[in-house]
């Protein structure tokens, strides 16, 4: 059966389907390799570095150039004049420097993009860097189920061999934790241009167990959907909340038939329309 996405097994609850998900997963290891040569941040980075420090050079020059004028203006009794300008230059490299072609965002270890998560990192092989959404826009949020536990799903997204992770998994109780930021690629969907749009939630338990998608699972997974979507501008449709079984070219089926869809939805929504505009 081609159903979930973890090791059927790992956690002792499998259905002895060995390794037909994990295996399923790939293509991301194609997928990782090509993220070396192929990722846009990473050959701009690489190629454009003089050129890229010309542009540095060039917003020196312009600062200083606003200096300039800022001291003719102190000259000419403009004192508050000055200090304006030479902030905002600042506010504006500050914002700015990252934009650079070979810069990456400012990153804290631990941070979290959604608030109600709780951090905790999938091994780096299992994702791609990138600065999303400034290189690639976002505009797909995943639904997957595990194929196991929670426990599992967190354990084999740390394993550096595993090929696969997602930016959330859900628990049945309704935890939820972060383990790839939405900055990245993770590669979740089996798919390299779903995987560079899209965000991907894992959910705890099997596709032919309906007693596991439990109400704190779909009210926890609605929440953290609704907020995704009020973050990157996403419409809640199911055009753009979509299953892992949907995307083209996988061979996965989760979540499979006992996803309450319309439960999700609608529940989604409400979540939404909680949320500010
Ligand atoms: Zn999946």
């Amino acid at each position: 059966m081609h159903a979930g996405d973890v090791v059927p097994g790992l956690d002792g609850s499998g259905g002895g389907d060995g390794g037909v998900d994990a295996a399923g997963h790939g293509g991301e290891d194609a997928e990782g390799a090509l993220g070396l040569s192929h990722s846009p941040t990473r050959v701009r980075g690489g190629g454009n570095r003089v050129a890229g420090t010309g542009v540095l050079g060039s917003m020196g020059s312009e600062n200083r150039k606003k200096r300039g004028v800022g001291r003719r203006a102190v000259l000419l009794g403009g004192g508050a004049a000055v200090v304006g300008t030479a902030v905002l230059a600042r506010e504006e490299l500050a914002r700015a420097w990252w934009r650079l072609p070979w810069m990456e965002k400012p990153r804290v270890d631990g941070e979290l993009d959604y608030r109600a998560a709780a951090w905790t990192a999938a091994h780096q092989a299992n994702s791609r860097r990138a600065d999303r959404p400034d290189d690639y826009r976002i505009d797909r949020v995943v639904i997957h189920v595990v194929q196991g536990s929670y426990a599992t799903a967190l354990k084999v997204f740390k394993n550096p061999l595993h090929e696969a992770a997602t930016h959330y998994v859900v628990g049945k109780d309704g935890r939820v934790a972060q383990m790839v930021r939405e900055l990245d690629v993770a590669y979740h969907a089996g798919n390299r241009d779903m995987n560079e749009r899209s965000i991907g939630i894992e959910h705890e338990g099997f596709v032919d167990r309906p007693q596991d998608f439990t109400k704190a699972m779909y009210e926890a997974s609605a929440r953290l959907t609704a907020d995704i979507c009020r973050r990157h501008g996403i419409p809640v449709d199911r055009e753009h909340i979509i299953e892992h079984a949907e995307v083209e070219g996988t061979d996965h089926t989760d979540p499979g038939p006992h996803w309450d869809w319309d439960r999700y939805m609608e529940l989604v929504r409400r979540e939404r329309s909680r949320l500010p505009a």
